[in-house]
């Protein structure tokens, strides 16, 4: 489901402006966002994921919401994104007795100036949010980039080594792409093969993915350590620990199905 669209933030990386042309967001108003929770919960859905950019943006809002589902006293299940220094921790509690049970967010990279140079001015500490949010038992799902202009070896080692402190019960690794209508798309365009030339080498997990270079890597260096990167996360002692302990057996099972299969690349460093 959706309650908004769009997102007041203009990171150069994201492309999500380019639908509306200005760093804005639109909502539905929480009645009717609950009149359709009610209708599929009527018809026995119970798990939902909210796709909103930001569905954790405005606090007043986000308690309004849970006090509404809370009210109604459904078992829900959801999912929601967030930014780290969107993440009103007062609220969590309350978030976690309305069904929020897995909050997204978008962390991109473990080194500030990386981070800012790409306009993802995230305030505040990431891991006392996090933290926050693993002791109201809400599992949290890191999203990390690879390959952002300012990215050096070093650079990445810090976004790998800040996924590995925080441990969130799953991370995704991706790498940088030039997606069309992000600021980084008008960049690799002004560079001689900057951009890939069929809608393959967009997918992040195509046999051809072609990643932006950063100022410092070329493309294939960035595709290597990230491919690296999610092994040396899966298969770190702390993180298959606490996969055992919240989830069980089976959960560890699967996961060590996804290492064992080893992804093929056509760019090679
Ligand atoms: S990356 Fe997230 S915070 Fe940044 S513009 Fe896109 S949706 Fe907004």
């Amino acid at each position: 489901m959706n309650t908004s669209l769009g997102c007041p933030f203009s990171c150069h990386y994201c492309c999500i402006n380019s639908v509306f042309g200005q760093p804005r967001a639109r909502y539905w108003s929480l009645e009717k966002v609950l009149s359709w929770l009610d209708l599929l919960a009527d018809k026995g859905v119970r798990n939902i994921r909210f796709d909103d950019e930001l569905f954790i943006l405005s606090p007043k809002r986000v308690e309004r919401f849970c006090d509404m589902v809370i009210e109604r006293n459904r078992d829900l299940n959801f999912w929601v994104y967030a930014r780290p220094d969107t993440v009103p921790t007062s609220l969590l509690k309350k978030m976690k007795k309305a069904g929020v049970n897995w909050i997204c967010l978008g962390i991109e990279s473990g080194n500030k100036a990386v981070r800012d140079d790409v306009n993802k001015k995230i305030k505040g500490d990431i891991k006392s949010v996090v933290r926050a949010m693993q002791q109201q038992d809400i599992f949290v799902l890191g999203n990390y980039m690879f390959g952002l202009p300012e990215d050096t070896l070093e650079t990445m080692e810090d976004t790998l080594r800040l996924a590995m402190d925080l441990n969130c019960e799953f991370s995704n690794f991706y790498t940088v792409m030039a997606l069309p209508g992000s600021r980084l798309y008008d960049l690799a365009s002004q560079q001689t093969g900057g951009l890939p030339e069929n809608w393959n080498a967009f997918s992040q997990l195509s046999r051809d993915t072609q990643p932006m270079s950063t100022t410092h890597l070329a493309p294939a260096k960035v595709l290597e350590f990230r491919d690296e990167a999610f092994y040396r996360y899966l298969e770190n002692d702390q993180y298959q620990r606490m996969v055992r302990a919240r989830f069980g057996e089976k959960t560890l099972a699967h996961i060590q199905g996804m290492l064992d299969v080893k992804i093929e690349r056509e760019l090679t460093a």
